[in-house]
């Protein structure tokens, strides 16, 4: 009897176990090689010719076009660890796949799946608890958000550019969002702009919208603005009654021009008489009016997008306005600046100190389209960890420290769980090795070897890190050499990716509809 579709497939038992888990560990082995600061990127060709270089562990993955069901939740795993704390998508992953490896192996020994997903349960919480042990314990201040940010930027393609410049720029930018309430993330936006060297990347203090004056003669830069944001056509109004008449003498089309003359003027006058300096609208300006507005040395700007005029609205504290007649004052936004400038062909205006909200804009230089895009997702990664730190308050050794020691906690706790499930836990532990190891292929040094010392030197001194900095290469306290990550990056990466792994480790039936 069948009870399904003839063209459904159907893979059963170990062979859908040990096809799902390929499937996994294949993916997460892809991007093993971009993590640390010795990683090497990407060069992502789509379909229709458009390439992408990076080292963002998500960015490759999603890129990748994967459609293996169990490859695409190790895909989730990377896109879960950056929504929730914008880093780690590499760990993330390469931690996934490791586990799955460990589960084959386990599987193949025999040991039930739902013994490894309890193992690795229990393995998982021991992690946890060792990562609350690896807390630094002094305050995150300035200088440690200034060192997670670096070490999140490292290895990057931050161009000519030192991380540890671009950190400053980071680590101000969260700092001008840090409110009572909280790190108001979404309040620090990136604009990339192509052109310049990657040195001129800089902070400022409020938002960059893509727009030009309306007209030459309108001034560059106002300061102390009061600034209207219209959603109204300052031109002729196409299918306006008056605007159709039967012409058929001279002195009717004087009348007609007249009237349009005089409607233009109106526009002019309504808005120059409002008081506002600066003039947002979303829809267009006739150039006569545009005209009149700078003669009065009022700056427009026309034809704004409706997320720019959003954004230009909650910076400034303006009200749209719908009607000319409406415009009042009370209307009016502010802002300290407002000025333009020109970069290659494009034309900038940037609205600074908006006096309603704390924006600020990391305004990302770079030569090229790809080190501009490179940049910005680093930089993107450094803005959320610093605000992952500064809110947490807490922060762990990196460069692999914070691994060794959970393996070692798990190990040691191993040792008192009964049966089988032992064998699980003691699995997970070699699974967290994955990153030490990976951070020492990637900088060209034997993997076991790095683990033997790292685990010597983590019984004696306690932190032990394989530490890149510029030429050099040691093992030693990543502290003492500002190598940190935040907590709540590795907590997500042991939770999401132990997640993941168990539940691809527990499917034992795949039907594929056709
Ligand atoms: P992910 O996508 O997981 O964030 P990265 O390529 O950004 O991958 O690498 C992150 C890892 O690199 C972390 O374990 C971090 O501690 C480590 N790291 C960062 N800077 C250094 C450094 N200077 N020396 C050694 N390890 C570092
Ligand atoms: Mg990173």
């Amino acid at each position: 009897m069948f009870i399904m579709s003839e063209d459904s497939q159907r893979t059963q038992g170990r062979d859908a176990q040990s096809s799902n888990i390929m499937a996994g560990k294949a993916v997460a082995e892809s991007v093993r090689t971009t993590l640390g600061p010795r990683g090497m990127d990407k060069m992502l060709v789509d379909s229709g010719g458009d390439v992408v270089i990076t080292n963002d562990g998500a960015t490759i993955l999603n890129e990748m076009d994967i459609e293996h069901p169990a490859a695409q939740m190790i895909v989730e795993v990377a896109d879960t660890q950056e929504e929730e704390v914008g880093d780690g998508t590499t760990t993330a992953a390469v931690l996934a796949g490791n586990l799955l490896g460990e589960a084959e192996d386990l599987i193949e020994q025999d040991v039930h799946a739902t013994t490894i997903v309890e193992g690795y349960h229990e393995a998982s919480e021991i992690a946890l608890e060792a990562i609350a042990e690896q807390v630094d314990e002094a305050d995150v201040d300035d200088e440690i958000l200034r060192q997670v940010a670096e070490s999140s930027m490292t290895g990057k393609g931050t161009g000519g550019l030192t991380a540890e410049t671009l950190a400053e720029t980071v680590v101000d930018a969260i700092q001008h969002v840090d409110t009572d309430e909280g790190v108001a993330r979404d309040n620090v936006t990136v604009h990339t702009e192509v052109g310049a060297s990657s040195n001129a990347t800089e902070l400022v203090p409020g938002i960059i919208v893509d727009e030009e004056p309306a007209h030459d003669g309108m001034p560059s830069e106002v300061e102390d603005a009061s600034i209207a944001i219209l959603d109204v056509e300052l031109d002729i109004q196409t299918g306006d009654v008056d605007a159709e008449y039967a012409i058929d003498s001279i002195d009717q089309l004087n009348a007609a021009i007249d009237a349009e003359e005089g409607e233009l003027q109106g526009y002019a006058e309504t808005v120059a008489d409002s008081g506002a300096d600066v003039v947002f609208t979303t829809e267009d300006v006739a150039d006569r009016v545009a005209n009149a507005l700078a003669n009065e040395g009022i700056l427009v700007f026309e034809g704004l997008g409706d997320s720019d005029a959003r954004q230009v609205a909650a910076a400034t504290g303006a009200r749209r306005v719908g009607d000319l007649d409406d415009l009042e004052e009370s209307d009016f936004g502010s802002a300290d600046r407002i000025h333009t400038e020109s970069f290659g062909g494009d034309d900038l205006a940037f609205v600074e100190g908006g006096a309603a909200a704390e924006t600020v804009t990391v305004f990302v230089r770079g030569g090229t389209e790809h080190v501009v895009d490179e940049l910005e997702r680093a930089i993107g990664d450094a803005l959320d960890v610093v605000a992952t730190a500064l809110e947490s308050g807490e922060v762990v050794p990196g460069a692999g420290a914070t691994e060794i020691a959970i393996a070692d906690k798990i190990r040691e706790e191993a040792a008192g769980i009964e049966g089988r499930k032992q064998l699980a836990v003691t699995a997970f532990a070699d699974a967290v090795d994955i990153v030490p190891r990976t951070l020492a292929a990637n900088t060209g040094r034997d993997p076991i070897d790095v683990l033997v010392d790292l685990r010597a030197a983590h019984d004696s001194e306690g932190r032990a890190g394989l530490i890149t900095k510029g030429d050099e290469v040691t093992i030693d306290d990543p502290f003492e050499y500002g190598v940190v990550d935040p907590a709540d990056v590795k907590r997500e990466a042991i939770e999401s990716a132990t997640e993941a792994a168990t539940m691809i480790a527990r499917i034992d039936d795949v039907i594929a509809a056709e």
